[in-house]
């Protein structure tokens, strides 16, 4: 998972965050827009003009991609995957799904919305672009402004059909495979190793551009850096999802009581805090227990709800004036499956959840339960 950079707003119910390294990439694409590019297309205009419009620009760029991430959550939410979050970071955006694609179908809208959203914006500032330049419009600078986010999202578009996975048009490719083998592992293992062909050929591409411009040519032109950068990171990518697949898949019959704990502890709710700090955190190897009153599950006490009552007040104050009430979004069934398990620890971020059945605590499932239990099936190939 990805750390956490800062939130910035909501919109259709999705969360909208921005990671740390993008503010890099966002420098970096203002000091390639100021520098180079408007300067280079535009000898007239002075260094000022160019800033402004380098800033400008950067901030309808970064829109633009945002715009094409939305596009994909607002079709996935339509379409029954939730999605609550987008992170936007170094290469554009990811989705933060609370569940993964359900069908063929599913998958297949979900990763065209992206490139015709940004198919739409390219249109969009196209037409402004077109109308400004016959008319003879006279101030330059907003016709390279529209000109230049017109191509930009037309390359974004045409960028993300590649068909290598996890690009959209790998996701397209895969849903199809899908759809007409019923199979989303090997249609997954196919789309991600030509992912991984086509990060490898960017980075080969880039090498042999850098190479003839600088040395050949004699020139000091590095653009050929960004694919070798992109393309890395997508093979990187492409790798990691068929991985991620090869898991999901192995644990797509693994249900929660298959890895719950089922021998636990619990406390009374009458317990005093000196004792329950006494005979269960200093005994057991947990930092919170689950609080039961007549054999019903009423909340949860950690060492973070103990350590903010005083210490003199230990002795007197009982467990159940310093429990967390429980939560639905803390309780699973036994019969769920183990995928559906991480995807809801993700979208509360906890480690653990209760398991309940019929009203009663019968276990307790932890994410490192179910990666030793992934580990352990694959040690012994079962
Ligand atoms: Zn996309």
């Amino acid at each position: 998972m990805l750390k956490r950079g800062i939130k910035l707003f909501k919109i259709f119910g999705i969360e909208v965050g921005l990671n740390w390294s993008w503010f890099l990439i966002f420098i970096l694409v203002i000091i390639s827009l100021s520098t180079e590019y408007f300067p280079t297309l535009y000898p007239q205009f002075n260094t000022i003009t160019n800033i402004i419009l380098g800033v400008i620009t950067a901030i309808f760029f970064f829109t633009s991609i945002l715009i094409h991430e939305l596009s994909h959550s607002v079709v996935a939410n339509m379409t029954g995957v939730s999605i609550k979050r987008i992170d936007l970071f170094i290469f554009g955006g990811v989705a933060q799904m609370s569940s993964p694609p359900k069908t063929a179908v599913q998958e297949f809208l979900m990763a065209i919305a992206g490139p015709f959203a940004s198919f739409i914006l390219s249109f969009f500032f196209g037409i402004f672009w077109l109308g400004f330049k016959v008319t003879d419009f006279s101030i330059l600078p907003i016709i390279a402004f529209f000109g230049y986010l017109s191509l930009i999202n037309m390359i974004l578009g045409l960028f993300n059909l590649l068909p290598g996975f996890p690009l959209d048009g790998g996701r397209i490719l895969r849903s199809i495979l899908w759809y007409f083998t019923d199979d989303i592992l090997s249609s997954t293992r196919i789309a991600s190793i030509l992912g991984q062909i086509l990060g490898y050929g960017m980075v080969t591409f880039g090498s042999i551009s850098i190479f003839l411009s600088v040395f050949i040519y004699q020139l000091r032109n590095f653009s050929g850096l960004w694919p070798i950068v992109l393309g890395w990171f997508l093979q990187n990518l492409a790798k990691g999802s068929y991985q991620q697949e090869v898991i999901r898949s192995s644990l797509a019959t693994v249900l929660v009581k298959d890895v719950m704990r089922k021998q636990f502890q619990t406390i009374d709710p009458d317990t005093t805090l000196d004792n329950l700090i006494r005979n269960w955190f200093m005994v057991y190897d947990y930092r919170i227990f689950p609080v039961l009153e007549n054999e019903k599950i009423i909340g949860t006490i950690s060492t973070e709800d103990v350590k903010i009552i005083p210490k003199d007040r230990r002795l007197t104050t009982k467990v159940m004036e310093a429990l967390k009430p429980i939560k639905e979004s803390q309780i699973i069934n036994s019969e769920s499956n183990v995928i559906d398990t991480l995807y809801k620890m993700n979208e509360i971020q906890s480690n653990y959840l209760l398991v309940v059945a019929q009203d009663k605590l019968v276990g307790i499932v932890h994410r490192n339960d179910i990666s030793r239990y992934v580990k352990l099936k694959r040690d012994f190939k079962i």
